[in-house]
């Protein structure tokens, strides 16, 4: 008998419904077997199927038994097939029956035992294609990753198989979940601005980069305070709209890291190790899985130690960085994923750290200064706006009692400067309204000098040999720092600002 059992497959963070056909037919010779380009994992799901099966009490044909997956022609991935799978061998060999199937959606893990286990993608299987069924039938465990989904959907979570083949037969019904909307809950014990005494310098390049979404790097020695400086940035942008909220949480639900009971309302904050792979940080692997740089989605992603990460790991950060995405190539097929951050990088000014301390000694030789600060490609460079010098505070300082400016103060402003930008750039995709995005054209027009400004600027490019490339970025920080200040043209302060945050031009090193 033939049964068909629908489910669905992943493509990135979008999902697409996927036929699970099954043909049991009676033959002295039993097979199993699973076409319509399984992967490796799918083909193993077999003897899962078979032990789930038995183990539920079931009887297992021993028959010939198909079972097609179709479209034939994409590549399907990852465990949740077993389920459907299951169920389809149960509804051909007549233990289900095949009434009121049409309209459910099934995923999920077998174990051997028959109970279910959690799967990769539940959320944007339930957006993507939520009208080709009804009813979403799916581990308990993944339940809670549906619970701020208001699009109709019926979600029926089971513990095993055979919670499932009873619900459809209607021995035992399971009951339909009922999730109620609750406001994302915010983190209260946030780290704050205020914590960090001194460096009033560095936390204003900070609120500029928050302003205008300018990619940082921050250099100061070791203990200066650059990865407390930056654990406090994401905090200063602004609250994650609905749509970047969904757009994150499908990202956390494809690499199966969702843990927590709602959505991501926080922008992520990811910061990787230095030794950490390109598989790790780009995504792919056995699994097709996002890599740290779409888990930073919406969010910031650190680099702390940028020149110790490997080569092919920092080179890995260009597409992203000018795209937003990141294509990340497998057998048989490419998928892309979601990877729009803004980049903070941070390091020391030489090897051995001193280099920029006044008190302790640079034991460096040029040479291996050039070499350590040459690890970062002029690509890479190219595609950040801010540099930092974050100096080591003094003593008096740090004992202080008064304590910095709040967070909460920070980003009202940033929300502000944030806003005269949506205005100047209506019209463009939301990501996109920002200073740090506007190209050739758009730079000509928003970023007019006053006599003053254009002299400063002048006389920065021939004195201190400010490169060619780095002119458009001081334009777009000067446009920055113009808004922050509510100014339509940009004047002298504006732009000497901006020159410096550049001291990488500037060459102060070598
Ligand atoms: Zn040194």
């Amino acid at each position: 008998m033939l049964s068909k059992i629908l489910s669905g497959g992943l493509a990135g963070i979008e999902a697409y419904p996927i036929d699970v056909e099954a043909d049991v037919t009676y033959s002295q010779l039993p097979s199993f077997n699973i076409i319509g380009l399984p992967d490796v994992a799918i083909k193993e799901s077999r003897a899962r199927i078979r032990s789930a099966i038995k183990n539920s009490d079931y009887p297992f044909p021993s028959d010939k038994i198909t079972v097609n997956l179709s479209p034939a022609g994409i590549k399907k991935e990852g465990s949740g097939f077993d389920l459907p799978i299951a169920v389809g061998i149960l509804v051909a060999t007549g233990i289900i029956p095949q009434i009121d199937l049409g309209d459910k959606l099934f995923c999920g893990e077998l174990s051997l035992n028959g109970k279910l286990k959690p799967f990769h993608g539940a959320l944007p299987l339930a957006i993507s294609i939520k009208d080709s069924f009804k009813t979403f039938i799916l581990p308990k465990a993944n339940v809670h990753e549906l619970s701020r989904l208001n699009n109709g959907i019926q979600v029926i979570g089971a513990e095993s198989l055979k919670d499932v083949v009873n619900h459809l037969t209607g021995a035992v019904k399971i009951s339909p979940e009922e999730f109620r909307a609750e406001e994302p809950k915010i983190n209260s014990d946030m780290p704050d601005f205020e914590d960090v005494k001194g460096q009033e310098y560095v936390k204003r390049g900070l609120e500029v980069a928050a302003s205008g979404n300018h990619n940082v790097l921050l250099i100061g020695p070791p203990g200066s305070g650059k990865s407390m400086l930056a654990k406090r940035f994401p905090y200063i942008l602004p609250d994650m709209t609905e749509e970047e909220m969904l757009e994150t949480t499908k990202v956390y639900s494809v690499a199966g890291k969702f843990a927590g009971s709602d959505f991501i309302c926080e922008r992520p904050f990811r910061s990787p190790h230095h030794t950490i792979s390109y598989a790790a940080i780009a995504g792919g692997g056995t699994y097709p899985n996002p890599g740290e740089i779409s888990l930073a989605h919406n969010g910031v992603l650190f680099m702390d130690e940028f020149p110790e990460f490997r080569r092919d790991v920092i080179e890995t950060l260009r597409q992203p960085i000018e795209a937003g995405e990141i294509t990340v190539a497998r057998v048989e097929q490419t998928v892309k994923y979601p990877a729009r951050f803004i980049f903070i990088s941070a390091m020391n000014p030489c090897p051995c750290g001193n280099f920029t301390d006044p008190r302790k000694e640079c034991r460096c030789t040029p040479y291996q200064i050039q070499r350590y600060l040459s690890k970062i490609s002029g690509p890479i460079l190219d595609r950040i706006d801010i540099h930092l010098e974050v100096a080591r505070i003094d003593y008096q300082k740090l004992s202080a009692k008064r304590k910095g400016e709040k967070t909460e103060a920070v980003k009202s402003r940033v929300i502000k400067t944030i806003k005269i930008q949506t205005e100047r750039f209506s019209g463009k995709k939301p990501h996109l309204a920002y200073n740090a995005y506007m190209n050739g054209k758009e730079i000509e027009k928003y970023c007019t000098l006053s006599t003053e400004a254009e002299e400063i600027l002048k006389t920065a490019i021939i004195e201190l040999g400010v490169s060619a490339r780095a002119y458009d970025k001081i334009l777009k920080l000067a446009r920055t720092i113009a808004d922050m200040d509510e100014s339509p043209g940009i004047e002298a302060e504006h732009i000497s600002e901006a020159i410096g945050y550049r001291s990488l031009d500037r060459g102060i090193w070598c």
